[in-house]
């Protein structure tokens, strides 16, 4: 199948703020500036050189520096890999791309994952529905790529070690769509992934993530919740929380949308490990997903009607006031009242040193994994409801 379905999502305008904390429960001060712009024309229709082969087979996997999946033998699973941004050596980093090209045409999903590389849950569950589809009784196509931010896959942590000026480290999920001729070269990845696989092949896409090294969060989806075509899959999840936020106008999430895409962003759990039951979860509501979109047949599975689950726009961060060990006293998910203790803090001689409270009502979406804490950490997140959401800081 081809074409987007639409151009440019009906969606609010993106809304810069800045989250002001002073101390440990201080009011959240959020300052709305002008709309950004958003750039709903997004360059060009899709694949205009449809699949380039470039000759090369690593470990058995043809390479392609683009694919247009209507190229594909329908019927079957396809594993290549992308050639994207070059290294120092000039060799290049390649991205692992599976592909499940249905026996009868329909819709195009895209599942991404590794955009942070520390997030293992999130590529475990890509890999899991990847697994769990049968081409030959599938109409539509489904395309995954799993370990987006390469480099920083191979090393386990968030950020894409950069060499331009001596290793810098770069966020991926804040460069999309990318510019193939950026002075960076994760900005250079990002840019040929969006131009020559990811954008040129998604009627809608699904940007999987977790929470960060020293700080888990629930299971959660971030999305807009009054774009239609979005809230209609973000609530196909068996999850309780549902984070109802534009967040950073270059996530990749949010890239997808601009260019018409509707999509949105599973958080599963915490980084650097498996987390199967949270995975299973986020499975379920992915072939739900793939089932409202008519690519999959089946009985729908749990959805969020059946977790009763939470709708917050706005995160509120409660963060260090101290250095010292924490001490959570609510677990994630926990329902807490604005001005309810929810963690101390201890010095090496076991004192307390800081006591922290949460400044509204709401649930507990994030905790600091991580045991000691410098000032300035975020401790915990609190998913909550604001007449006037902004952009914010949130754990992903
Ligand atoms: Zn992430």
């Amino acid at each position: 199948m081809s074409g987007r379905p639409h151009e440019g999502l009906d969606r609010r305008d993106f809304m810069f703020a800045s989250i002001a904390t002073v101390g440990a429960s201080a009011a959240l001060a959020v300052s709305t500036g002008a709309a950004a712009a958003q750039d709903t024309a997004s360059a060009s229709a899709g694949p205009s050189s449809g699949t380039v082969y470039t000759g090369d087979v690593i470990q058995g996997k043809k390479v392609v520096s683009a694919l247009d999946v209507n190229d594909l033998e329908p019927g079957k699973k396809h594993f290549l890999y992308f050639q994207g941004v070059e290294m120092p050596s000039g060799q290049h980093w390649y991205v692992s791309v599976t592909v499940a090209k249905g026996a009868n045409p329909g819709k195009r999903g895209v599942l991404t994952s590794g955009v942070h590389g520390d997030e293992m849950s999130s590529i475990h569950a890509v890999v899991t529905v990847m697994n769990q589809l049968d081409p030959a009784q599938m109409s539509g196509t489904v395309m995954a790529v799993t370990d987006v931010a390469r480099p920083a896959v191979e090393s386990m942590q968030r950020r894409w070690p950069n060499s331009g000026r001596g290793i810098d480290l770069v966020d991926m999920n804040r460069v999309w769509p990318g510019n193939e001729n950026d002075i960076a070269a994760a900005s250079r990845h990002a840019g040929l992934l969006f131009n020559r696989l990811l954008r040129p092949n998604a009627d809608f896409a699904i940007d999987f993530h977790t929470g960060t090294t020293g700080f888990e969060v629930a299971a959660f989806n971030i999305a807009e919740m009054d774009v239609p075509e979005i809230k209609a899959m973000a609530e196909l999840y068996p999850v309780g929380q549902i984070f109802d936020n534009p967040t950073y106008p270059n996530v990749l999430h949010n890239a997808f949308n601009a260019a018409g895409i509707p999509s949105f962003c599973p958080e599963i759990g915490a980084a650097r490990h498996l987390d199967p039951e949270m995975i299973a979860l986020f499975v379920e509501g992915t072939m739900n997903v793939l089932k409202h979109h008519g690519i999959v047949a089946g009985p729908m599975g749990r959805t969020g009607k059946d977790v009763a689950v939470f709708v917050g726009n706005s995160a509120f961060p409660i963060l260090a006031s101290a250095g010292g060990i924490v001490e959570h006293l609510v677990k994630l998910n926990d329902k807490v009242e604005a001005g309810q203790k929810i963690a101390i803090q201890r010095n090496g001689f076991g004192e307390v040193v800081a006591e922290y409270a949460s400044g509204v009502a709401g649930e507990v979406t994030g905790q600091r994994s991580d045991a000691m804490s410098e000032p300035g950490n975020p401790l915990v997140f609190i998913l909550f409801n604001q007449s006037a959401p902004g952009t914010e800081d949130y754990p992903e």
